[in-house]
C-alpha cells in the first residue's frame, strides 16, 4: 500500500513578511550590513602578527628570486666574467643595457666591456639579461631600496654594476 505523503507548509503571514522586508531594506539604506562586516574584519586582524615594517630601521627581506638591481659578476681572479658578447643587450625587451666592447688583455677571451651601462630608470626588472648570459656574468640581486634624485644617478656603469 502506497503512503500518502504530505508537505506541511507554514502559514504565510503577509504582515510579518512586509515587516522584516521593510527592516531589511532600513539595515541595508543605513549601511547597517556594511558597517558590521568591516568591524568584524578589523577586529579580526587584530589578533594577527603584525606586517606593517618601521622603515628604514625596519627592512624588508626579499623572498628568494626576487629581482632587483643588477649586478656584474667577478670570477675568482677578480675579473669582470663578461665577455662583450651582447647577448643580454639583444635580449632586453626595454632596450636599457649599452655596452661598448673592446679587446681584451688576457689570452682566455677575444673581447672585455670598455663600457657597460644599465639605465635602472628603463628596466622592467624582467630578468631576460641574466637568462641570455652565456658566462653568468650578470645576475639581478635582492637590492632594491637604492634611491637617487637625478635620472642621471640611475644610469649605472660597470663599476657601479660589479660593486652592487
Ligand atoms: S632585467 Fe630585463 S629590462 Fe632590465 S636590463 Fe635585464 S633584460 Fe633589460
Ligand atoms: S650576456 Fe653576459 S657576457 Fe654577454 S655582454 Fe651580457 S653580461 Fe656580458
Amino acid at each position: 500500500m502506497n503512503a500518502i505523503t504530505k508537505t506541511e507548509t507554514a502559514p504565510v503571514n503577509p504582515l510579518g513578511r512586509l515587516i522584516k522586508g521593510f527592516f531589511a531594506r532600513l539595515m541595508v539604506a543605513l549601511y547597517l550590513p556594511s558597517v558590521f562586516q568591516g568591524m568584524a574584519k578589523t577586529f579580526g586582524y587584530m589578533f594577527r602578527p603584525k606586517t606593517t615594517m618601521q622603515y628604514p630601521e625596519e627592512r624588508h627581506i626579499a623572498r628568494k628570486g626576487y629581482r632587483g638591481e643588477h649586478r656584474l659578476k667577478q670570477d675568482d681572479q677578480g675579473r669582470p666574467k663578461c665577455v662583450a658578447c651582447f647577448m643580454c643587450a639583444t635580449a632586453c625587451p626595454a632596450e636599457c643595457i649599452t655596452i661598448v666592447a673592446k679587446e681584451a688583455p688576457w689570452p682566455d677571451r677575444d673581447k672585455v666591456p670598455a663600457s657597460f651601462e644599465i639605465d635602472m630608470l628603463k628596466c622592467i626588472y624582467c630578468g631576460m639579461c641574466e637568462e641570455a648570459c652565456p658566462c653568468d656574468a650578470i645576475e639581478l640581486t635582492s637590492t632594491y631600496t637604492q634611491v637617487a634624485t637625478t635620472r642621471q644617478e640611475k644610469v649605472y656603469d660597470m663599476n657601479r654594476l660589479l660593486r652592487n
